[in-house]
């Protein structure tokens, strides 16, 4: 558990990072960064950087978090898809933010240590779930916001099409360990429409299931 000193360093890195949106900071300050993040970098949990988590994946830094959360203008009434659940950090912001969230990761191993922490926070309205991300969920399609938390090269097809006309996907594009693009898509009635946030870095999108 974070202390005062902490939460008020937390914040305020959130804040100067461009993290202004109040229920952003809200649901992340609701939600402890501690819960998330295990064994040799305990210590480091509250500091705006990512950290190593189980099965070769990191847990996303704090003000990229909120920056991806802000840009993805979730409302109460959303039901929202999240692919790569990693830590689930991200998603129970998000299960703050939303009506419904559903998110996926290839790993079994994630997605059961985040279920467990989701059910000790009490946050019912979010489901992780083992699959493969990049073609989505399609027996809970159509989304109002979809974010991915790993890079592609470019939007996978099927994220796309379950999103609903209106809604907003945001991403990180571009080659693994190259420079990536944050990117922000919104279905219109026809095509979409695409605006670029900020360069990031993220680990890639990958095929098929994970061994863990
Ligand atoms: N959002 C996470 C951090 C994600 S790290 C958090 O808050 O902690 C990226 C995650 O994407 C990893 O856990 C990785 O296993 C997952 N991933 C990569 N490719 C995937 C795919 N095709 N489908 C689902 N998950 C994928």
């Amino acid at each position: 558990m974070k202390n005062a000193e902490q939460q008020m360093q937390f914040l305020f890195a959130l804040r100067s990072k461009g993290v202004t949106d109040a229920r952003v900071l809200d649901a992340m300050e609701k939600t402890d960064r501690g819960y998330f993040v295990k064994g040799l970098f305990e210590d480091r949990t509250y500091e705006d950087m990512p950290l190593p988590i189980a099965c070769g994946q990191t847990i996303s830094q704090p003000s990229v978090v909120g920056l991806m959360t802000q840009a993805l203008k979730v409302t109460p009434r959303d039901k929202v898809l999240e692919v790569g659940t990693g830590s689930g950090y991200q998603a129970a912001i998000l299960s703050r933010l939303a009506r419904r969230v559903y998110t996926v990761d290839r790993f079994a191993r994630l997605v059961r240590a985040a279920t467990s922490i989701f059910r000790k926070l009490d946050l019912t309205n979010v489901t992780a779930i083992t699959a493969d991300g990049s073609y989505g969920l399609p027996e809970q399609a159509p989304f109002d916001r979809i974010l991915v938390t790993a890079a592609a090269e470019d939007p996978p097809g099927p994220l796309l099409a379950q999103l609903r006309i209106g809604g907003i996907m945001v991403l990180p594009v571009g080659q693994d360990q190259a420079v990536q693009s944050l990117i922000s898509v919104t279905r219109l009635e026809k095509g979409y429409e695409y605006t670029e946030l900020r360069p990031v870095r993220f680990v890639p999108l990958l095929e098929g299931l994970g061994k863990e």
